[in-house]
């Protein structure tokens, strides 16, 4: 049950709903380390630190993801939503 590949799934599964969160909304950032993220199934909102490392305060990465170099969706919705801003901002990527 636990092998690598599941993990991987896993992963990848975090990764499409982060996508999916960015399609509900934009993080807010409320200050060079922190960020709120939109849920996925509720109105609640998520608390994203990003000091040394990626932190979130759902219960997800708090059971999951914590000190096993893993992120939740929250995280994974920052990091894609930074991916996705750099490229706005720094090269447009012409079609
Ligand atoms: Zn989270």
């Amino acid at each position: 049950m636990d092998s690598t590949q599941d993990i991987k799934q896993f992963s990848n599964t975090r990764e499409q709903r982060a996508r999916a969160i960015l399609e509900i909304g934009n993080p807010e950032t409320l200050d060079e380390f922190t960020y709120l993220v939109p849920s996925q199934n509720s109105d609640r909102k998520y608390r994203v630190t990003h000091i040394d490392a990626y932190s979130c305060e759902c219960e997800d990465f708090k059971r999951r993801c914590q000190g096993k170099n893993l992120y939740c969706k929250h995280i994974k919705a920052i990091i894609l939503f930074q991916r996705i801003k750099q490229k706005y901002e720094v090269k447009p990527e012409v079609e």
